[in-house]
């Protein structure tokens, strides 16, 4: 690994998110940094039309204040009756002052009349490192569907909601041992230590 990688700057404030990054990238001897350590720096806006765009646009405008190697997530929820609503939206999904709890109601409201085998939809996690000239992407996706009612208290964002395949709990409920397991940032995050791993034994 280059000497550059011994840092890493997550551009993101969303706790959820940083804690599940840290996680997976303990033991790689890298100090990682977050929005969340400075006050100063500016949330990015997600003006992109997909996952990539939007994480690129966040991991490029960090990387020039802060100057070293960018991580940025962009990730979000698909579901199928809603033809892939949220989508990108997934974070503003109820407007302006968007929480978690509110975009949880309005998911659930647009799909009160959805029968249960309408009801899939899939988390997706696109992950952009940055290193000043370009950003690398790595992706992962987790199928499963909406339940009927928010179960759970893990995690964060739409984990209440979603159920993943091959389960009948939500990751709200099955918390952090399955989500780190089968997770849409989990997968994209292992494709990402492999990378380093590749870096670092160049
Ligand atoms: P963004 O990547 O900052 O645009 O926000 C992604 C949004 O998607 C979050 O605010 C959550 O609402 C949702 N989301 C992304 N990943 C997850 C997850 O792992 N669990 C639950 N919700 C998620």
């Amino acid at each position: 690994m280059n000497s550059f990688m011994k840092k890493i700057f997550i551009a993101s404030k969303n706790k959820g998110k940083i804690e599940e990054i840290r996680s997976y990238l303990a033991g790689f001897g890298i100090e990682i940094f977050s929005l969340l350590d400075s006050h100063e720096l500016p949330e990015v806006e997600e003006t992109g039309a997909t996952f990539e765009e939007n994480a690129h646009l966040k991991a490029k405008a960090i990387f020039d204040i802060v100057k070293i190697p960018v991580l940025a997530d962009d990730s979000g929820l698909e579901t199928d009756s809603l033809g892939g609503s949220p989508g990108i939206y997934s974070a503003r999904f109820s407007g302006e002052g968007a929480t978690d709890e509110r975009n949880n109601l309005k998911l659930l409201k647009e799909l009160e009349n959805v029968p249960d085998d309408k009801r899939t939809a899939r988390f997706i996690c696109v992950l952009a490192l940055y290193d000043g000239i370009n950003s690398r992407y790595f992706e992962g996706t987790c199928e499963g569907k909406i339940a009927f009612a928010s179960a759970g208290t893990n995690g964060f964002g739409y984990d209440p909601l979603f159920i993943p395949a091959g389960y009948d709990q939500t990751f709200g409920e099955l918390g952090s041992t399955v989500k780190t397991r089968i997770s849409h940032r989990a997968k994209a995050l292992r494709s990402l230590k492999k990378f380093l791993d590749l870096e670092k034994s160049m």
